[in-house]
């Protein structure tokens, strides 16, 4: 009580809460568009930070076109539907599955996404990459971030965490996830045609949806 720097609490997201979610994702992937492409240089087509930055840009010049992106699940489509038009490459299909499988949880009409429907969001993305992809984890691909951090993120919520503290612990593990995935072999996607030479770097698409995480839990918390 009476101590200023307590955040509230946030039990839904709203959609100006996702539209800030994407633009704070949009400025981190511009950032870090040279380094993705260098980590699919070592074992893919030196491609995945231009893809990416490619669906960032479509999608930007979507937020600057209008003001009213209608409820959290219409956003979340329309998102997933950029990315899978313009972000091309095995990651445009992907990312598109994983905001259309968020989408669908949230459902179209709902005004707000509570914890609860946010943790089913985020493990329905992870099963997308599952079934779109058929990567398992331990591939070494996109999965091995998202899946830890759907795990965290309904663990926090679980032992009381608000959906911003949530976020937090999500982005921590998507980041560890996404370390770990320097020793993995890839076994999915153009780095499983490597082999052995796939072991010693960080997976592009893991690292670039920790970067996805951690922009949700950083934009949440700088609303507070
Ligand atoms: P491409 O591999 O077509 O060049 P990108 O370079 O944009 O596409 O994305 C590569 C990333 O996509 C990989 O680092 C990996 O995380 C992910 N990926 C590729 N194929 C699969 C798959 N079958 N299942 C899961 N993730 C995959
Ligand atoms: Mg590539």
């Amino acid at each position: 009580m009476g101590d200023v720097t307590m955040p509230i609490p946030k039990d839904h997201l709203e959609t100006a809460d996702l539209v800030a979610w994407l633009d704070r994702f949009a400025t981190n992937v511009s950032k870090a568009k040279a380094h993705l492409s260098e980590l699919d240089a070592a074992t893919g087509d030196a491609d995945h930070g231009a893809n990416l930055h490619r669906g960032v840009v479509a999608l930007g010049d979507i937020l600057a076109s209008k003001a009213d992106h209608g409820t959290p699940g219409a956003f979340l489509k329309e998102v997933g539907l950029t990315f899978v038009g313009t972000v091309g490459g095995s990651s445009g299909a992907l990312y598109g599955t994983i905001f259309l499988r968020m989408a669908a949880t949230a459902g179209l009409d709902a005004q707000s996404i509570d914890g609860p429907t946010m943790a089913r969001a985020l493990e329905a993305a992870g099963q997308g990459i599952v079934d779109r992809g058929r990567a398992r984890v331990g591939d070494k691909t996109m999965l091995d971030a998202m899946a830890p951090a759907a795990s965290a993120f309904a663990a926090a919520l679980d032992q009381g965490a608000d959906i911003g503290a949530a976020f937090a612990a999500a982005a921590a593990a998507a980041e560890s996830g996404a370390a770990a995935t320097a020793s993995m072999r890839a076994r999915r996607g153009k780095s499983s045609y490597v082999g052995e030479k796939s072991i010693g770097m960080v997976d592009p698409g893991a690292a670039s949806v920790a970067l996805l995480i951690r922009s949700a839990a950083d934009s949440i918390s700088a609303a507070n």
